[in-house]
């Protein structure tokens, strides 16, 4: 592993900040912006389609797609070197980021050419915004077990069923989603991956509130919706194999997190905030609880460069992803419970005091790090499959 930028992936790297400098709104940004990837108003969202369009226009969005469906061409470490400075920049996530990471990268691997070309431009402009339709209200961790029905008719299939926790359905023009297609087949064989329009008649969308009073995601109805067999994406009731390579790129994406920032203000805070009269900072415990924060975080880093140099080789993904998945979001977690300890009242009443201004920014923190250890699989399946497939322990 050589940890040395090479002068053309500084010169990117200096490239990429110089134009954020100069393009992004500050009104746009985000002390937490994974924490508000669906914008919580219709205004917000439409604002931020218009930025991936700006982007999309500079030639940011889809850094590493082949050129040949509209992205940047250039490689893995140019979309990782990319992603440090939008997230330094607290730009926020793009409306579009379920198609860049999930949709796009799975229609690449299994679309057919019609589909490529129909929708893997649109993606990275913002024109068409993508939601992720698996779980449903009695398939989640075994979401093979998913009941939404699709029954062919002529050139189309007939959809009967719900999805749950679809995150930001209420904005979203179009839903990849999975539905049973054989109920006779046993249930991994019966599946199929396809493509719906959020318009077509039938589609309901009822949204749900997480803890911390964000609208982010939905219940999503389907009764009798009539969707071509032309969506249908890869083969019929193979859905499953489908489904598996987005969820590979969702375990990538959702060990993205960097807590450096975090980590750094809860340094600043801990010498302004007192324990017994004198700074917290002074207490070896807090000092402890700091420094073995900022050794989790490297950790995951020197794990995301592993698995990033597996990648860079041409190997397929490990299970990086669900250490990543697993690790990062108990760490946010870690955190958020040492903010509250630390901070106290600041941390849960919502309010800025003159010592903790950002005391609001806190308050989301802890509300919200427990979703990352359920959205995208739970830390129990991640460590089912890290028991399973790097400790060859038998099936749970
Ligand atoms: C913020 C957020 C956004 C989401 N966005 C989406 C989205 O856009 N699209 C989408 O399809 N879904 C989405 N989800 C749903 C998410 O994928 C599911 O919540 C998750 O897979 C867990 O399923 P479940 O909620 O049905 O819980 P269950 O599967 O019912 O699990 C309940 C509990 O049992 C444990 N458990 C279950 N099975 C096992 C096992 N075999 N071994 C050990 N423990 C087990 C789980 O770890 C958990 O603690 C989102 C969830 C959240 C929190």
């Amino acid at each position: 592993m050589d940890f040395q930028y090479t002068p053309e992936q500084d010169a990117f790297r200096a490239e990429v900040r110089d134009w954020l400098a100069a393009n992004l709104d500050p009104a746009l940004c985000v002390d937490d912006p994974k924490d508000e990837r669906v914008a919580p108003d219709r205004e917000t969202f439409e604002k931020r389609r218009l930025w991936q369009r700006a982007m999309y226009a500079g030639g940011w969005v889809g850094v590493a797609w082949p050129t040949e469906y509209g992205g940047r061409g250039a490689g893995l470490l140019e979309q990782v070197i990319f992603d440090e400075e939008y997230t330094n920049a607290h730009a926020p996530v793009l409306p579009g980021y379920s198609g860049i990471a999930l949709c796009g990268p799975t229609l690449m691997h299994w679309g057919s050419d019609e589909q490529k070309e129909r929708f893997l431009k649109r993606i990275l402009n913002g024109d068409d915004v993508w939601c992720q339709g698996y779980s449903e209200p009695g398939a989640g961790s075994d979401l093979a077990g998913l009941q939404t029905r699709a029954v062919a008719e002529g050139d189309d299939f007939i959809i009967n069923g719900q999805k749950v926790w679809t995150s930001g359905a209420q904005y979203a023009d179009w839903i990849f989603m999975l539905v049973r297609t054989d109920p006779d087949a046993p249930k991994h064989r019966g599946i199929s991956y396809m493509l719906v329009n959020m318009k077509t008649p039938g589609v309901t969308v009822r949204p749900l509130v997480l803890m911390n009073g964000h609208a982010h995601f939905n219940e999503v109805f389907f009764e009798d919706v009539r969707v071509p067999k032309a969506n249908l994406v890869g083969p019929l009731n193979q859905g499953w194999k489908v489904a598996m390579t987005t969820l590979m790129f969702e375990r990538a994406y959702a060990g993205v997190g960097n807590y450096d920032d975090q980590i750094g203000r809860l340094m600043e805070l801990s010498q302004q905030v007192h324990i017994a009269g004198s700074p917290a900072w002074e207490q070896s415990w807090v000092r402890q609880k700091l420094v073995q924060f900022r050794i989790e975080s490297q950790a995951l880093k020197y794990t995301r460069l592993r698995g990033l140099t597996k990648l860079l080789k041409g190997l397929p993904p490990g299970p990086e992803g669900s250490m990543l998945k697993l690790c990062g979001s108990e760490l946010g977690i870690d955190i958020a419970a040492f903010a509250s300890e630390l901070l106290a009242g600041a941390a849960i009443t919502e309010q800025a005091t003159e010592i903790v201004p950002d005391a609001p920014r806190w308050f989301n923190r802890v509300l919200s790090a427990r979703q990352y250890t359920i959205a995208g699989g739970t830390s129990e399946i991640q460590k089912n499959i890290m028991g399973e497939r790097v400790l060859g322990l038998p099936k749970g």
